[in-house]
């Protein structure tokens, strides 16, 4: 039976609730989302026929400020899953430390099935449904697994329509015509960057001789494996929902090339192709529960929830496991690593990359600026080189994983929040 995101977040948040003897009643505040918004969006289809798409947002907690998260388009978007990741961008901002609570949206539909009217008209088919609850101050989306800057246009668009004025905080992942910061549509992946720089320094690893396989080569998946390639590391599998390549020669594939043949062919697997010339000999197809299992220093799941689970991660072989997508691992396959010595850095710190640069954007769109890239960049790394090295702390302090470190910390600053407004 697959896992229910939801429950597994549950679990996480009792066993870091404990670790640090939080007070029952936060806990409890915590167990529950503080709104969940939940409606049908009707949208006139290009064939003239009426669909009615079913649309979530859940505003999880805002005790350290207003509610914050990407929208999801995707077939098996639901409110259990909705509601697990408004939860962890909850965790993940109070992790990094932004003035940010928690929240997330979703959409169940196939995006792909339909033509780019219908997708707009959806998007803000969404803004209209769930406008009051949104602003600036009030709760601020993002893009997510099949949204995009594009998306997130037509949305501070809707929402500037229905409010009666242009408020660009209140989205972020926007276009840069629109207020959208430099350095976003990378952030997540080169977040992940540092943290896999950092985490290779602490395992005594020599990255030249570090080998990578990353699930997923959507905006994620792409960018932390072109960072990972550009710093001289070997990024030997990459996959995507249609199945993946592995480089046979333990060489290092250069994801640039992998994305033109993506784009040109619509696939990422097969032949490997850099520029015009097809090497087709030195590359495998793989499968996506191949990639997991390969024998590889650091894996990059960059994909979905609930891959990693108690039926496979015995099979993991992996050094380490760099969560970029949310909610990969499950409780039963942490329990496994440990066992297995395999060392976890949880999504919550290792892809906040992303929250952390919309954090840069909804302040240069409040104070009136546009930063460029650089100065973004170099805003980011000390956040997360800092925020890695807090969690390991408390890791090696409490002798407990990266993940319930990285939850202890967050518990901490949400309860001294909720406190501090004398609930
Ligand atoms: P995306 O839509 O750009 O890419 C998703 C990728 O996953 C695509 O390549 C798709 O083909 C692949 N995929 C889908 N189903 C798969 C499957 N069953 N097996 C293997 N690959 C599969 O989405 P994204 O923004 O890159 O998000 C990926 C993950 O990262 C999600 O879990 C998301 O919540 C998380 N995340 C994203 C951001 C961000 O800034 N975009 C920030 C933090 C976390």
């Amino acid at each position: 039976m697959a896992s229910n995101p939801f429950s597994s977040a549950m679990t996480q948040l009792e066993r870091a609730a404990k670790i640090i003897n939080l007070e029952p009643y936060i806990l409890d505040i915590l167990k529950r989302p503080v709104r969940i918004l939940e409606t049908g969006i009707p949208v006139k289809m290009d064939d003239g026929s009426t669909k009615i798409f079913q649309a979530y947002r859940v505003q999880y907690n805002d005790a350290r400020g207003p509610f914050k998260g990407g929208i999801r388009f995707h077939p098996d978007a639901d409110l259990d899953e909705v509601k697990a990741l408004a939860f962890w961008m909850a965790i993940k901002c109070a992790v990094v430390n932004v003035p940010f609570g928690g929240g997330k949206g979703g959409i169940t539909v196939e995006p792909k099935s339909l033509s780019l009217r219908e997708l707009q008209r959806l998007s803000r088919g969404w803004v209209r449904a769930f406008a009051r609850y949104l602003g600036p101050k009030k709760d601020v989306p993002a893009p997510d697994v099949y949204t995009n800057p594009t998306v997130m246009g037509w949305m501070a668009d809707e929402f500037g329509q229905v409010v009666g004025e242009w408020q660009p905080a209140a989205f972020t992942g926007k276009p840069i015509a629109l207020g959208g910061s430099q350095g976003r549509t990378e952030a997540t992946g080169q977040g992940g960057f540092l943290v896999v720089e950092a985490l290779v320094k602490k395992l005594n690893l020599n990255k030249e001789k570090t080998t990578v396989a990353v699930q997923g080569f959507g905006n994620v998946g792409f960018y932390v494996a072109k960072k990972l390639h550009d710093a001289g590391y070997s990024v030997i599998a990459v996959s995507d929902s249609k199945g993946g390549i592995l480089d046979k020669r333990n060489h290092g594939m250069d994801p640039e090339n992998v994305m033109k043949s993506k784009k040109e062919k619509g696939l990422i697997d097969g032949c490997y192709c850099a520029g015009t010339v097809c090497d087709c000999e030195n590359y495998q197809k793989i499968s996506n529960a191949e990639l997991l299992e390969m024998e590889v220093d650091i894996l990059i799941p960059a994909a979905l929830e609930n891959v990693i689970t108690l039926e496979n991660a015995g099979r993991v072989k992996a050094k380490a496991i760099v969560e970029m997508a949310n909610g990969p691992t499950t409780p039963e396959a942490d329990e496994i690593f440990k066992q297995k010595n395999i060392v976890v850095v949880p999504d919550v710190l290792a892809n906040a990359g992303g929250v952390t640069v919309s954090y840069f954007e909804w302040v240069q769109n409040n104070i009136g600026e546009a930063w460029k890239r650089e100065e973004v960049l170099d805003k980011l790394k000390p956040i997360m080189e800092n925020s890695f090295e807090e969690v390991w702390g408390v890791s090696i302090e409490k002798k407990i994983n990266l993940r319930t470190a990285a939850y202890a910390l967050a518990l901490q600053r949400i309860a001294e929040a909720i406190k501090a407004r004398g609930l």
